[in-house]
């Protein structure tokens, strides 16, 4: 009979203590500490342990020995999400998709499930079979192989598993599975910390892929498990706002692949569509010469993107001026603006300032800082800018205009758009000099100002 065992585990950072206390150590949060009941089973004895592992025990090799066969990826028939994982799943690997509730994380994987071409078990413990076939109608009628299961015990999934012998294992939600050698309740850190290393271990010795949904608290990290994240191969985000039809996925973390690539879909009634080529989308299609707009010319990951930032300049009606800004950095806004103000003289102190990265998106690219520059001085001016231009450089606190990585890739894309020109720090230095378009090259603040309205 296991003896009855509690730990203290910190409920924000998954830190383990041997008694309760106030404040948790690590993370430095207050009354997170909550006592867990752990009942483990007996360990095995190592010697027996050890010699069956002795067979599959790694030795060093020499590098020219090392055999590098590429994974062998699954498609997931979802072009974006492939572009993310870095070509498709890898058998065998554990996948976390992490976002705000309502999001549509659920929606994003049913959709993968009934577009693949393998055999999936989808297993949800938040919906019924009845509602999760309801949201299926919508966005694909006929899905061929596609298993659905209402479960939350993970002994009982594994059941299921070995009955069905499913190529792509889907759980939603991490939070509500709970396992049978652990006492304490569903969305515990040791909960959550078992529940994953059970399905770790079915994935490694089946080469299945599992792909876990994981909720996100308030403060924005995955909850409960930083542990988690730590577990698992790859952690993607699922982002944006709920009231933008926009979402965008990418990933924090990937043992197979870059993290820096990023994937783009459109929130539809039948489901999430793939955006192919999101400098479309994110450009207002708008006739009419609007001042405070200026176009930026970024990269998110290999892939170049175009987005407007939107600036809104007047004279403050309260005392203190607001500063207020979505998808981009406040700080880096507030820095910008006392550049403007000591190296080029314009008196921004007393004005209000609202900045806005359009289709709820959010950039941290420096290469948009001209743009957002440009935006501003735009709006206090009153004058639109031409149409036509966009920009890809960083501003110093010299008010100095910085180059920028892969500027060509930039040029390119503002190139195939059809921009007439683009504005570029001087010191960039180019590959090649011929470019059907007219490139701007400035070196200072002052050099935009007499640029864009003299
Ligand atoms: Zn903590």
């Amino acid at each position: 009979m296991a003896k009855v065992k509690t730990t203290f585990y910190c409920q924000k950072c998954g830190a383990q203590y041997a008694k309760w206390q106030g404040k948790c150590n690590s993370c430095g949060d207050w009354n997170t500490i909550v006592e867990e009941l752990v009942a483990k089973p007996d360990k095995k004895d190592w010697k027996t342990s050890a010699s069956k592992e002795a067979k599959k025990l790694a030795r060093p090799l020499l590098i020219a020995e090392i055999e590098t066969t590429p994974h062998d990826r699954l498609n997931t028939g979802n072009n974006e999400l492939n572009r993310v994982l870095g070509g498709g799943l890898v058998p065998g690997s554990l996948t976390l998709l992490g976002g705000e509730p309502g999001i549509g994380k659920s929606t994003l994987l049913l959709q993968i499930s009934l577009q693949l071409k393998y055999k999936v078990l989808y297993v949800s413990g938040e919906e019924s079979q009845q509602q999760i076939k309801m949201r299926a109608e919508r966005i694909d009628p006929n899905p061929a192989n596609c298993f659905i299961l209402t479960e939350t015990k993970t002994q009982n999934i594994f059941r299921q598993v070995e009955e069905i012998e499913p190529e792509v294992v889907i759980i939603d939600s991490i939070q509500t599975l709970h396992s049978d050698y652990i006492e304490s309740a569903p969305g515990s850190i040791s909960q959550i910390r078992e529940c994953t290393a059970e399905l770790i271990k079915f994935a490694k010795e089946s080469n299945t892929p599992v792909i876990l949904i994981g909720h996100i608290t308030k403060e924005g990290s995955i909850a409960g498990p930083k542990v988690l994240e730590h577990m698992v191969d790859t952690v993607l985000q699922f982002e944006g706002d709920r009231n933008h039809v926009y979402r965008i996925l990418r990933a924090h973390k990937n043992r197979f692949g870059s993290t820096h690539e990023l994937g783009i879909y459109e929130m539809q009634g039948s489901g999430l569509r793939e955006v192919n080529n999101p400098s479309e989308i994110l450009i207002s299609e708008n006739d009419e010469d609007l001042s405070g707009t200026a176009i930026a010319s970024t990269l998110e990951g290999m892939r170049p993107l175009m987005i407007e930032i939107q600036a809104l300049v007047s004279t403050a009606v309260y005392g203190t001026p607001q500063r207020s800004t979505t998808g981009y950095n406040a700080k880096r806004l507030n820095m910008l603006l006392a550049v403007l103000e000591k190296r080029a003289g314009f008196r921004l102190g007393a004005k209000d300032v609202f900045l806005n990265v359009t289709g709820g998106i959010s950039v941290d690219d420096p290469a948009i800082d001209l743009a957002v520059v440009a935006a501003i001085l735009s709006s206090n001016e009153d004058i639109a800018l031409p149409k036509d231009i966009c920009f890809a450089a960083e501003i110093g606190l010299a008010g100095e205009v910085r180059p920028v990585t892969r500027v060509e890739q930039r040029i390119l894309e503002a190139e195939k758009l059809g921009f007439a020109s683009i504005m570029v720090s001087k010191q960039n230095k180019f590959p090649k000099s011929e470019y059907n378009i007219r490139i701007v090259k400035v070196s200072k603040i002052e050099d935009v100002v007499s640029h864009l309205f003299e």
